[in-house]
């Protein structure tokens, strides 16, 4: 179990449903199908609240309160071909507004799927990540799909895809828990280091 306290906290539409306390950020970004969800439901052990089984049905920025000291905030997933362009454009100028104009965000974790090369949207939007102030993790989901050796030629090839060093990149998997304790540490220690925006 988390030893965290874990509350919802709001779904924003819009940027002024952002959080204005200061609270620090971790925020979580992918592609639909990812394995986001199921990322966050592993991380926080146990089952969220306003998350959509439906790839790319969650259409709004969800917030969630950790010990009442900082969010970890859902992105919606990127990439999802049946939602309409005005929609796209719609979320892209919120997603945009919530990574580039937001000083409580300390971190990104990017998760890309670890069976595939990068798509061209993956390596885009790993460059501008790396482009804004907060830190960027980039975390490998569904390790455990891959045995050792292919799972370390992927770790290669989306490395270079990326164009980051293979050892930058956590592989994660909810089915053995592997990364887990590494990503908890990497917030904890992002969070620990921040300072309340006001
Ligand atoms: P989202 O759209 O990014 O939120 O993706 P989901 O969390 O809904 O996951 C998409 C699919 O990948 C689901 O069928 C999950 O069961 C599967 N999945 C997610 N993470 C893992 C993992 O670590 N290992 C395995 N084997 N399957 C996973």
């Amino acid at each position: 179990m988390s030893r965290h306290v874990i509350e919802w906290d709001r779904a924003a539409h819009v940027e002024s449903q952002f959080p204005s306390d200061g609270r620090p950020q971790v925020a979580f970004a992918g592609r639909s199908n990812v394995g986001k969800s199921s990322l966050l439901n592993c991380l926080f052990a146990q089952r969220l609240a306003g998350v959509s089984r439906t790839p790319g049905k969650t259409r709004s920025i969800n917030f969630y309160r950790v010990d009442d000291r900082f969010y970890l905030v859902d992105l919606p997933g990127y990439g999802y071909a049946q939602r309409s362009k005005s929609d796209r454009a719609r979320f892209s100028a919120l997603i945009g507004r919530f990574l580039e104009h937001n000083r409580a965000l300390c971190g990104v974790a990017h998760l890309v799927d670890i069976r595939h090369a990068p798509s061209e949207l993956d390596v885009r939007i790993s460059r501008y990540l790396r482009e804004l102030p907060p830190a960027v993790l980039t975390v490998l989901t569904k390790a455990d799909k891959l045995s050792r050796g292919a799972g370390a030629s992927q770790r290669q090839l989306v490395a270079r895809g990326l164009e980051v060093e293979p050892s930058a990149l956590l592989p994660f998997s909810v089915v053995d828990g592997r990364g887990q304790r590494e990503l908890w540490s990497w917030i904890l220690d992002l969070m620990g280091k921040a300072k309340p925006h006001e």
